[in-house]
This record gives structure tokens, sequence and C-alpha cells, in this order.
């Protein structure tokens, strides 16, 4: 018992626990340490050391889940030990997932709720990346049953978040990124035209783009398509990247049409994490009916006696931010989802009627009809300052304000995006408007002293 020994020395004999040895010393960072130590003091010490990542409430950055309710955190507690993949030993995470499918698809309007098809994921890149592979399968087995070569597939886009790109390098897809029009937000759909061709697998239209957290138009999208269809015969398919957007359009814009009520949409991944409400770790992809996924793509796995499809990339994953998913659409229901998102959007609203107001800048995305957010540039060629200063800026007080240049064409627009979650109240972006406020002017006077001597004051 020598090393228990030591173990409780390290609190019992010095009694506190910034007075122990392992806190008396750097942590071992390259070698795991020959002796245990007590959890206490390991906890104490990698807690302070994590207080160094900033403050999540104020990464105005992410579009990701940063405050939830202390059931979810009990929730998550209760479920460290329950594997997604194990439907055997947890059928009811299992069956939860099952629900949560069934929920979406019906939010997401699918014809057929009994054929639905759909599975959970770790996030958005994982559904993209199943969603992406059913559109390629498919397309080779058209192109197989026509005679045709299957060796140069192509997938078109606007300007996609990265893990389309992985997408397309890891599964050997030929992604086409349609260019920005000089005033543009995403994809337009007459660019489609000259995109689209026998080796396209799919269009993806992005719910929520990531640089500037507009909706691509998917209905005229699908109707482009439509056209090219009659006129050529090419029968494209649609991927809805609805990350964001999946939470936010069926409860504040019920009326607009993105989804299963298209019939070109073939399959709508989104993130449980980000506007789903969930925290970390959790995304959804749901395809319109069972045969848009092909066989073989699903594994089946002999569970309980009978058969488990499962198609994913990873295998064991943890249970927990399922169940919280399911949690929340119980707890808040469409009522609470419209509420919470309305709110973020008026907030962001609020915002940006504020930093509109303050001169130097310009909305490219005041808050209105997509995410709850704002983007803007700096439209005062003689501002003294450029975004990314300010972004410094900002930092100083602790907010995390992204500045960066658009996608190809309009790479040289630099921009900078607020994005307004749950959590995140009118007040504080009060607070943040009057940081922005005394940043613009400390830092317009200090180039303007510069420039001009005697304007210092
Ligand atoms: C965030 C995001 C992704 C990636 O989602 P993760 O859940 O972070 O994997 C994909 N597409 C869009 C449009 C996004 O906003």
């Amino acid at each position: 018992m020598a090393l228990h020994k030591v173990t409780s020395r390290d609190v019992t004999e010095f009694g506190d626990l910034y007075a122990s040895p392992l806190s008396e010393r750097a942590l071992p960072k390259y070698r795991i340490p020959d002796r245990q130590s007590d959890p206490r003091v390991v906890y104490e010490l990698l807690h302070s050391e994590l207080l160094l990542d900033g403050n999540a409430a104020q990464n105005l950055a992410t579009f990701c889940t940063t405050w939830s309710e202390e059931e979810v955190h009990r929730l998550m507690d209760r479920s460290l030990d329950k594997n997604m993949i194990d439907k055997d030993e947890y059928p009811q995470t299992a069956e939860i997932e099952s629900r949560c499918v069934h929920i979406l698809a019906d939010l997401w309007n699918s014809p057929s709720n009994q054929n639905t098809m759909g599975c959970s994921t770790t996030g958005s890149s994982e559904a993209a990346m199943l969603g992406g592979l059913a559109l390629k399968w498919r397309w080779r087995q058209r192109r197989k049953a026509d005679g045709k070569p299957t060796d140069r597939p192509n997938l078109v886009c606007g300007p996609v978040q990265v893990c389309w790109e992985k997408f397309a390098r890891y599964f050997d897809v030929e992604l086409r990124q349609v260019p920005l029009e000089p005033d543009a937000t995403g994809l337009r759909p007459h660019q489609l035209r000259q995109y689209v061709d026998e080796n396209t697998i799919g269009v993806v239209a992005i719910l929520g783009v990531t640089y500037t957290c507009d909706f691509e138009p998917v209905e005229a999208i699908a109707r482009e398509l439509d056209a090219i269809h009659a006129e050529t015969g090419l029968n494209v398919p649609i991927h809805v990247d609805a990350a964001s957007g999946g939470f936010i359009a069926p409860f504040v814009q019920p009326e607009l049409v993105w989804d299963f009520r298209l019939e070109r949409v073939a399959s709508i991944n989104s993130s449980g994490h980000k506007y789903g409400l969930a925290p970390l770790g959790v995304g959804w992809v749901v395809w319109r009916s069972a045969d848009l996924l092909p066989k073989d793509l699903i594994f089946n796995v002999s569970y309980l006696g009978g058969e488990m499809p499962t198609f994913a990339l990873n295998f064991s994953r943890p249970g927990g931010e399922i169940i919280a998913q399911y949690f929340m659409l119980l707890r808040l229901g469409r009522e609470g989802y419209r509420r919470v998102q309305q709110a973020c959007i008026d907030t962001a609203q609020f915002l940006g009627g504020q930093i509109e107001k303050m001169g130097p800048f310009k909305l490219l995305y005041d808050g209105k009809g997509a995410l709850p957010g704002i983007s803007y540039t700096l439209a005062d060629p003689d501002a003294g300052f450029t975004l990314y200063d300010l972004t410094e800026q900002l930092r100083t007080r602790g907010w995390q304000v992204p500045s960066y240049p658009l996608p190809a064409d309009r790479q040289d627009t630099v921009i900078q995006r607020v994005l307004v979650r749950h959590g995140i109240g009118r007040d504080e972006m009060a607070l943040l408007a009057e940081d922005i406020r005394r940043s613009v002017d400390r830092l317009g006077r200090g180039a303007g002293a510069e420039q001009r001597p005697g304007f210092h004051h």
C-alpha cells in the first residue's frame, strides 16, 4: 500500500490542496507519471488550468451549445456508461435515438414518417459524410446500370463548411465550389447550370451559411434543378446541410420551404449540438425515404436475436448527448424551441441595430430571416483600423468575435460575425455593443493620431 500512502499524504499531511506535493511542481506533460495522485488535487489543478480556456459564454464565434439546464448535466452524468453502439445492452438508448430520428423527420416534413431512415452521428460533419456517401453510391448504381463510367464523381455546392471539403477528399469526389457573386452571401440558383453534369452526385444547399449566417434559397435551387432535369435529363438530388438552420427554420419560419416538402431533397443533416440545444457531440442525418440509403452501406449487426442496421463512421460512441437531445425536444416542445430561437433572433437584430448606428460598419446579414446572428463589413475606408484590429481589441475584454475573409470570389471582403445562442441575453449584447463602440473610438483615435498630429486627446 505504499502508493496509497503517498496519495493520501498529498492532502492529509499538508491539509491544503495547494500545499500538496503535486501542486508544488509543474504537472507532467510528456510522460505518464510513475505514481498515483489524490483525485481531489488532480481535479483542482486541471480545473484551474482549464480556466485559461476562455469563457464559453463570451465566445461569439461558435454555433455550439455553451449553456444547459441542470437536468441536462444530471442526465449526462447518469449516461456516462452508455455506449450508443451497444443496442443490446442499452435498448432504451437505441429506442430514444430512433424516436429523435422520427421527430426530426416529422419536423422536416418527411412524406412518410414510418418509412424514415436516419441516425445520430457525432455532429454534422459525420452526418454530411454519410449523406454524401449515399449520394455517391446512388449515382454509381445509376451509372453502372446505364453502362457508363463511374470514376469522376463531383459534388456541386456554394461556400460550404470544411466538412464537405473533407468528404470530397476522403471519399474521392471532386468538389465543385461555385464562387460567390459580388454581392451574394451564398449559392445562387442560376449559377448551377454551369456546374452540374452527368457526373454530379448531388448539390449541397446550406441552411445557414457558416460565413454569413444567411440561408441559401433551397426551394429556388430545387426549381432550377427541376428545370435542368426537364431540359437535359440530368436528375440531380439535393442534400441540405442544415447544420444550424435545421433547428431554426421549422420553429420560427414554418412557412419557409426548404426540407422534404421539396421532392428533390434526398437527405438533410443538422447538428443537435448547435441550435438543437443538446450538449456537444451529437448530429443527425435523415433520408427522405428508406430506399434512398443504399443497402450495401448498411451493416447489419445481430442484437437481441434480431437484425440491427448500422450506418456510421464510428463504432463506440457516447449515448448521453442523444438522451439530452430527447430531453430538450420533450422539455421545450415546438413552443419552447420557437421562443428560445426567436429570443436569440431578436437579440441578434438588436445588436445589428446597434452596430449599424455606430457608423463605420455595413451589415451583410442583419439577423432577419435566417440564423440568430449578424455579419458585417467595415464600410468606412478611413476608419483608421481593420476588423482584425477590432477583434484583438475586443479580446482584451474577453469577447471572441472572429474576423475573416469571405470565400472565393469575394475573398477581398473581410467580415466579422457574431452568433447569438441559447444562454446569451440582451444585456450581454448591450455590453458587447458598448465595448465595440469604445473600441472603435479608441482604434480610430489611435490611428488618427499618427496621421494627424494634434488630433490626439
Ligand atoms: C457547423 C457546421 C458543420 C459542421 O458541423 P459539426 O457539427 O461541427 O461537425 C457543417 N456545416 C455547416 C453549415 C455548419 O455550420
